[in-house]
Parts: structure tokens; C-alpha cells; sequence
């Protein structure tokens, strides 16, 4: 059985087939990313992964389960966590904060017990800061922790942004442009986290990456789509050799220019 698997999905907003048919499955510890031009309907695969939008057709499944139907909320317990490719942080929370604030899918107390400051709800918070403490050591945090975000570079941001998704402590973490905006240095480091993700912390990993370098050096398979459409499954060396992704990354790239 695959960790994820996706059916036919699709989604239609209006006449726009943003989603139209993509189907795939990810392995428990694969690196697995999806490539496409702009507008492909990368992002989209995620929302719809992360039950933001109704998919019109198709099914989404996690560890042999539907979750097709679930609520967005009802995702994050599950062990599924994601970055946004606009970085969605407090930004007038310090970075340890938002970290905490990663963590909130595990809140398993109650209001009451909260204000009565019980035992149970000392020992949780405790467990909540382990965990974060290890999220900051891992992606080299420890300078930043009590910076407010908003005062941050944005390579920084970016690591934080990853961090808050590990910090829900997940089985299956999806990045959306993990890299975009990097420098070359940052680029290289966020490759071996991602590496590391796998090896040390047992995760697997879906992304949506344009740095076709980042995909060869760290994705096992990779998911080309343009237009909604999958276009090839295959290494990465596979994926990058086919005609049709070829041809609409040039349709792309003369679109653009
Ligand atoms: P990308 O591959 O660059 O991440 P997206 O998934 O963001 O592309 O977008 C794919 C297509 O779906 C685009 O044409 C986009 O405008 C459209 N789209 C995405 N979300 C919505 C929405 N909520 N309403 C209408 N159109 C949308
Ligand atoms: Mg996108």
C-alpha cells in the first residue's frame, strides 16, 4: 500500500481545468516531487491534498484511508503537513512561536484544564517545546528563535516555513517551492534538510520545485504536469528527457517571453 495515493483528481473553477485528471502514488519514504510550468495546477494538487478545495472528481487516499471527504482541519492530525508558496507565518510572532503554533493539530487538552494550568497540560506543553526544540536544531535555527518574523530575511522565513510544517511532527510533508527565491548557498542547504527529512526523521516528501537541479539531486521520481494534466511520471533524468515536458516548458518559456 502507498502513503498517498491520488485518483483521476480534478478540479474545475468555472471553465478553468486548473486540476484534470492526475492521478499518482507516493511510497512511505520516497522524495517525490511535482514539476510544471506556471499555471500548471501544482499548487492546486495541494490544496486539494490538503482539502482547502473540493476536488470535482477523483480520490485522495492516505495510508489506504479516503480522505476525499474529510475537512481541511481533520488533515493535519492525520500526519499531513505542508508549506505555502507564499509563506504563510505570524509575522509579528517570534520564530519559536510559530513553531509552537505548528504544533497546534496536537492540542489534546481542554480549555478548563488549560486555565487550571493541570499536570496533564504541563507535561503536553513540555512535550510541544521537545519536539520544537528539535525542528530548531535540525534546520539550524537556534540564532533566530526569539527574532520576530517580520524582521527576518526571507531565506530565513523560507526555513521557518519548513520548520512550522515539521514541527506538527508529520508522516508525509508536502513543499510548495521550497527553494524559490534562494540563493544558490540557501538552495544547497535546503536540499540536504530534505535529504535528512527522509534519512533522520523517517518522512516522506512530496514538493513542487522549479530548481530542476534540487529535483535531480534529491527526488527519487518526479510528476510533470502542464495545464492540469499529467504529462510524464518517471526519474528524474526519465521526466526531464520526454518530448511533451520538453515542449511545454518551451511553450511556457515563449509564452512568457
Ligand atoms: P501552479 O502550477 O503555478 O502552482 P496553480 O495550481 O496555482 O498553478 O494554478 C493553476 C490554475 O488554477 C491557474 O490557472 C490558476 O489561476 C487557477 N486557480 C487556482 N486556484 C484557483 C481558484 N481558487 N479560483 C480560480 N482559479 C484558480
Ligand atoms: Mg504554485
Amino acid at each position: 500500500m502507498s502513503l498517498l495515493e491520488v485518483e483521476d483528481l480534478a478540479v474545475h473553477f468555472g471553465g478553468v481545468k486548473a486540476v484534470d485528471g492526475v492521478s499518482f502514488a507516493v511510497e512511505e519514504g520516497e522524495v517525490f516531487a511535482i514539476i510544471g510550468p506556471n499555471g500548471a495546477g501544482k499548487s492546486t494538487i495541494f490544496n486539494l491534498i490538503s482539502r482547502i478545495y473540493e476536488p470535482t472528481r477523483g480520490k485522495i487516499r492516505f495510508e489506504g484511508r479516503d480522505i476525499t471527504a474529510l475537512k481541511a482541519h481533520q488533515i493535519a492530525p492525520l500526519g499531513i503537513a505542508r508549506t505555502f508558496q507564499n509563506i504563510e507565518l505570524f509575522d509579528h510572532s517570534t520564530v519559536l512561536d510559530n513553531l509552537l503554533m505548528g504544533r497546534h493539530a496536537h492540542k489534546g487538552t481542554n480549555f478548563v484544564s488549560d486555565i487550571l494550568h493541570l499536570p496533564s497540560v504541563r507535561r503536553a506543553e513540555r512535550a510541544h517545546r521537545l519536539e520544537v526544540e528539535k525542528v530548531i536544531e535540525f534546520l539550524e535555527l537556534e540564532a533566530y528563535r526569539r527574532s520576530m518574523i517580520a524582521g527576518l530575511p526571507y531565506g530565513v522565513r523560507k526555513v521557518v516555513e519548513i520548520g512550522r510544517a515539521m514541527a506538527l511532527g508529520p508522516k508525509l510533508i508536502l513543499l510548495d517551492e521550497p527553494a524559490s527565491g534562494l540563493s544558490v548557498e540557501e538552495t544547497r542547504d535546503v536540499s540536504f534538510w530534505i535529504e535528512d527529512m527522509r534519512r533522520v526523521m523517517g518522512l516522506t516528501v512530496v514538493m513542487v520545485e522549479h530548481d530542476m537541479s534540487l529535483v535531480s539531486r534529491t527526488c527519487d521520481r518526479v510528476l510533470a504536469v502542464a495545464n492540469g494534466k499529467p504529462l510524464a511520471l518517471g526519474t528524474p533524468a526519465e521526466v526531464q528527457a520526454d518530448p511533451q515536458v520538453q515542449a511545454a516548458y518551451l511553450g511556457a518559456s515563449v509564452g512568457a517571453a
